[in-house]
């Protein structure tokens, strides 16, 4: 059931593969291993255990062969794993190789196993080859059948051929059976806990790109929100505690020396004139072209732009000097009687105008900057006392 359910999902194809050929390159050293092993026993038993190992050709043929087919394997595997690519096409093929490689390894097994009835009547290198494959390699249910079916052929016959009257035959079979069966279900569970542990990483790598995800949109709302609560909606320069924020920013950085600070206050002249005859809607327009247009000079200056309330709004700046102060508010009224906005109902003039009030001081404190704005307003309040449309600096 598994198998269809995952044929078709390449990654898991891959990552199976690799599994296993990273276990042909294992499997091939323990194979060359055992025949140096088994070579030396059969040179040297002699002289130490008083044990004649049973020497024969086949033996010779079979293990020789094997030596020749793992460091074979060994090579080409260990070749191709270098190298990172892997198409579909690829995929399939090295499968089928890994396939060739279960199959040579069992009937190897087989062969050897049918050649140690004559003179040892034990099947212990089929019983290694079986549970190396079941234990050490993710096969398929389907794969594995193939191969049990392909171990049970050969080897029936071969003991039938070999010893068709020895008592222990049955036995023999009883043992080969009990094996195949055992090797079998250990493969069936080492290949269901490899696709369980597949698809719980696939699961957790999933939930940590969401999880990444949702922290970055995260990220971007609180940036969002922090923007938000330091500007003004309407009109997109800062608000009051976006002008906190920078005050703060200012003496942070200047705490021992104190800074001179200039702030301008900027109010439109008949605002509430111009809402009533033309509209609240309009009204917002106007507003959001002002700011926009005494934003614009502010930045020329290196200065802030802050809505400070309804129509009002201040441009403010440390270090500045009278003249550069007088320039900005010549600048800020020219700019925004250039908008030409129309208003009948201004007394002062037939378009919206501004009248500043500002103010220059020196401020150890960011308290002290209560008094410069404080001065400023006065200022705008002498503006607007003497008419409007004009502008006024007190230090
Ligand atoms: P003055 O020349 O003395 O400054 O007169 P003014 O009418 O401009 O001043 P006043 O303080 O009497 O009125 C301010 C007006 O600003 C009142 C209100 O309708 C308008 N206002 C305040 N906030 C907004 C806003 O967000 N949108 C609009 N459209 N109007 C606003
Ligand atoms: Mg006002
Ligand atoms: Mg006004």
């Amino acid at each position: 059931m598994l198998d269809n359910k995952h044929i078709e999902n390449w990654d898991f194809r891959q990552e199976r593969l690799l599994e296993n050929m990273s276990r042909i390159l294992l499997t091939s050293k323990i194979f060359i291993g055992v025949i140096i092993w088994a070579v030396l026993l059969n040179t040297y038993a002699v002289f130490f255990m008083n044990f004649q190992p049973v020497f024969s050709v086949a033996y010779l043929t079979l293990y020789s062969l094997s030596g020749v087919f793992n460091s074979a394997f060994f090579y080409i595997v260990h070749t191709r794993m270098k190298e990172s690519k892997w198409a579909m096409r690829e995929i399939v093929k090295w499968e089928k190789i890994v396939l060739i490689y279960l199959v040579f390894s069992i009937v190897w097994g087989v062969g050897v196993s049918l050649i140690d009835q004559i003179g040892y009547q034990h099947i212990l290198m089929l019983s290694i080859c079986l549970f190396l494959c079941a234990a050490l390699f993710y096969t398929s249910a389907k794969q594995m059948i193939i191969i049990n079916l392909l171990a049970t052929i050969l080897f029936c016959t071969g003991l039938a051929l070999i010893s068709p009257y020895k008592s222990n035959y049955y036995a023999i079979l009883y043992l080969f059976f009990l094996i195949l069966f055992v090797s079998f279900i250990l493969s069936r569970i080492v290949y269901n806990v490899f696709v369980n542990l597949y698809f719980t990483k696939q699961k957790w790598c999933e939930e940590l790109e969401n999880n990444a995800l949702l922290a970055e949109q995260l990220q971007f709302a609180n940036r969002k929100l922090a923007k938000q609560a330091h500007y003004d909606e309407l009109t997109n320069v800062l608000n009051r505690h976006g002008f906190q924020a920078y005050i703060n920013n200012l003496f942070e950085h200047n705490e021992k020396q104190g800074i001179s600070f200039t702030t301008a206050i900027i109010d439109i002249d008949y605002f509430k004139n111009f809402n009533d005859y033309y509209g609240h809607l309009n009204g917002d327009e106007v507003l959001k072209l002002v700011a926009k247009t005494v934003d614009l000079i502010a930045n020329k200056y290196g200065y802030i732009t802050v809505r400070w309330g309804g129509e009002e709004f201040i441009v403010a700046g440390a270090d500045i000097s009278v003249e550069r102060v007088e320039n900005l508010c010549k600048e800020i009224e020219n700019a925004v009687s250039k908008l030409s906005i129309f208003h009948s109902e201004s007394s002062v003039s037939q378009i919206i105008t501004v009248s500043i009030g500002a103010s220059t001081g020196f401020c150890i404190s960011s308290k002290e900057i209560e008094n410069v704005i404080n001065n400023a307003d006065h200022a705008l309040y002498v503006v607007k006392d003497r008419g409007r449309n004009s502008y006024l600096i007190l230090q």
